[in-house]
């Protein structure tokens, strides 16, 4: 199981090519993806169109990038242009997009080869990948726990060997924490660093597209890829897009690195908190120095979110009514035939969020719910401003708990809770990143956080990078075959 940067230097070295790179991973996810399940949708034509354009280039030594070959998967919520995009609903089951998200295109000119569309939970809401309406995805390293989500199925990819590299999308964890509990890199951009523009909406005031790799390098060059300014989204950043991996062999040493009290909680499980004291002490040992600091809103996040999230969603969802896109059910008229096909279409989590939306929004209740939700927001907001006057990064955990098993949270609000060391960085927009930090006595990956300031990608990469350097968890892959 080779990295991005293995791989394109092997191909760049004659070693071998994008073509039988390709061969190799579709193979392998026609061996192991009944097992894994992290894939919906396979385009192996496309993947070899695209990787036989790259043995060209690189016969002729002229490759387009750092990318070029490197084979991807897509978590599918992100339009592809002739390739069904399902969110992992029945209502989209066979929606075809005429267009490419923004990302998708930015890849694809970097030379990407897309492998396919992977696993998630029904429109990105959950943290288990038990919400998608299609498809099982299992975690790689213990086949009965779940892989997390929403991008659990890039995520699993990831891990299990079954693409390079992948993306996914984090609106209150859905990057870091599957890559915690898959024991892979992701990296969850600052909003508005990277274009949402054919990306399926959830909450878009919290919607991040970002990429997962096996190791901090591989995710500095995807993110590299898919920044920068789009005129085609209106929140999109126009800031120049850095050269991610310049930077990123520098160390950590002067680094100010802030310890949140209120990520080291009573009820997270022993082993992850202490995997990740160790970790910081790691940090510490690279000549960082360490700060205790507070983000006294924490614990409010996460109810917030649960007010504002679903209020976005519950008006982005309203698009789905059987006219415009996928699934319809006949009714005898416009109404009937409007509710018959959100019945079928949407599964027992989306029409929660619907409802919970719905309600918060609704006239009498707006004020109590979300405008207080807004107002709380702001404060998660100056809680990151305040601690980064002091230090340069937070260091954290990634989650309180590491993969549960398939239908161990049943209760939703056990779910929601897997997100409290997650949310607060999507609430206020900040980039973060999860990298694997140890394992649980039983073999289970458990994630290290590091927050940085808006815009700073460049220093979370590179002190991610400088722990990395550091240890080996990177390099472990689960047994499978
Ligand atoms: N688990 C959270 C939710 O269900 C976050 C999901 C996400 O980041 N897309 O909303």
């Amino acid at each position: 199981m080779r990295t991005i940067h293995e791989l394109t230097d092997a191909y760049r070295r004659g070693e071998t090519t994008p073509s039988e790179a390709t061969d190799a991973y579709l193979s392998r996810i026609a061996k192991l993806d009944d097992k894994v399940g992290a894939y919906l949708t396979v385009t192996a034509d496309r993947a070899h169109a695209a990787a036989r354009a790259a043995d060209e280039r690189y016969r002729r030594g002229r490759p387009l990038g750092p990318l070029d070959g490197a084979p991807i998967t897509l978590k599918d919520v992100f339009c592809t242009r002739g390739v069904r995009t399902t969110c992992a609903s029945k209502i989209l089951e066979s929606f075809v997009p005429p267009y490419d998200a923004t990302v998708v295109d930015r890849l694809a000119k970097a030379g990407a080869v897309m492998l396919g569309k992977s696993n998630m939970d029904e429109f990105a809401m959950g943290s288990s990948t038990e919400h998608s309406a299609l498809r099982v995805t299992r975690n790689p390293w213990d086949l009965t726990r779940v892989p997390g989500g929403s991008s659990g199925g890039p995520a699993a990819a990831v891990a299990a060997g079954l693409a390079a590299g992948g993306l996914g999308t984090d609106t209150g964890g859905s990057i870091r924490q599957p890559a915690a509990f898959c024991g892979v890199v992701g990296l969850k951009p600052t909003y508005g660093r990277v274009s949402r523009y054919g990306l399926v909406a959830f909450a878009s005031s919290l919607d991040h597209p970002g990429p997962f790799g096996l190791d901090v390098t591989d995710t500095a060059r995807l993110l590299g890829a898919i920044a920068g300014h789009d005129p085609m989204d209106a929140t999109s950043i126009d800031a120049p897009v850095p050269d991610y991996t310049a930077g990123l062999e520098q160390g950590v040493r002067g680094l100010r690195l802030g310890v949140p009290d209120e990520y080291f909680t009573k009820g997270m499980d022993a082993e992850v908190e202490a995997a990740v004291r160790v970790a910081i002490d790691v940090l510490k040992g690279l000549g960082a120095t360490l700060e205790r600091v507070s983000l006294p809103a924490t614990p409010h996040a996460l109810a917030t979110y649960y007010v504002i999230a679903p209020a976005e969603a519950s008006s982005n969802l309203a698009r789905y009514d059987g006219v415009k896109y996928g699934l319809r059910v006949p009714g005898r008229d416009l109404i009937d035939m409007e509710s018959k096909t959100r019945a079928a279409g949407f599964g027992a989590e989306v029409k929660r969020r619907i409802m919970l939306g719905t309600y918060v929004l609704s006239a009498g209740y707006y004020d109590a719910y979300y405008g207080q939700a807004q107002k709380v927001r702001t404060l998660v907001r100056r809680d990151f401003d305040a601690a980064f006057a002091r230090v340069d990064l937070i260091v954290a955990p990634t989650t309180p708990n590491v993969a549960f098993r398939h239908g161990e949270k049943a209760d939703p609000i056990a779910m929601y809770l897997n997100d409290v060391f997650t949310i607060p960085a999507d609430m206020s927009g900040v980039p973060g990143v999860s990298v694997p930090c140890g394992f649980t006595a039983s073999g289970l990956p458990i994630g290290l956080q590091l927050i940085g300031r808006a815009l700073d990608e460049a220093t979370v990469l590179r002190a991610a990078r400088a722990y990395e350097r550091a240890t080996d968890w990177h390099t472990r892959r689960p047994e499978l075959a």
